[in-house]
């Protein structure tokens, strides 16, 4: 031992195992690569650790950048998304419901912002309701058939041939008692921009 002092004796190690390390950086890296994979779970979770107190430190940095690469990219990522939904149709479809299941308070709540929404287009568009009378006389004119895509069904629902978000009136001339499937897939689009509504449809609409 070349130092009585401990202090000293103490950096004497230090420089002489750093030195060592230098010299020996392959078997160094080695010995910890090994280290951490028979401690594998004590690594994941100080790293977990480490990323949470900065994402907390950093937040609003982060929400920035993300804000900032999502409108730089929104095109893309819609695009992908639609890509990645038409792929993934069923499975996706089949998730929510169980989630709806899962989960049918935030469900009904989701629900009830739907429609107070929709409750506020209606009255920003400034018009009435249809009387149920009006409402079975349509659902009678159909004969248990869909006129969108002349499937029998015995549940209809009121489609809007011009959405309420695109200006259409809640009134008679722009509801059509369709199938819920129907009312689902043409969604906030217009008939004319559909191709799997019939022509004979789309010209009756246009009268
Ligand atoms: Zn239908």
């Amino acid at each position: 031992m070349p130092y009585k002092c401990a202090k000293k004796r103490q950096e004497y190690h230090k420089k002489y195992s750093l030195k060592w390390n230098n010299k020996n950086r392959k078997k160094c890296l080695k010995y910890q690569k090994k280290y951490k994979e028979k401690n594998i779970e004590k690594f994941r979770i100080a790293d977990n650790l480490r990323h949470r107190v900065y994402r907390a430190l950093h937040k609003e940095k982060i929400l920035d950048g993300l804000r900032k690469s999502y409108y730089k990219n929104r095109e893309k990522i819609l695009k992908q998304k639609k890509e990645y939904y038409k792929k993934n149709k069923e499975k996706i479809i089949n998730n929510s419901k169980s989630w709806a299941k899962r989960n049918p308070e935030k469900r009904r709540l989701i629900v009830n912002v739907q429609a107070s929404k929709r409750r506020k287009r209606e009255r920003l568009n400034g018009d009435k309701n249809i009387t149920i009378d009006q409402w079975r006389l349509l659902v009678n004119n159909n004969n248990g058939i869909c006129p969108y895509c002349n499937k029998k069904t015995e549940k209809f629902v009121k489609d809007h041939m011009i959405p309420l978000c695109k200006g259409g009136g809640n009134i008679l001339s722009n509801i059509m008692a369709v199938c819920a499937g129907c009312n689902f897939k043409k969604g906030r689009k217009l008939i004319s921009e559909l191709d799997w509504i019939s022509d004979k449809i789309k010209r009756s609409h246009n009268k």
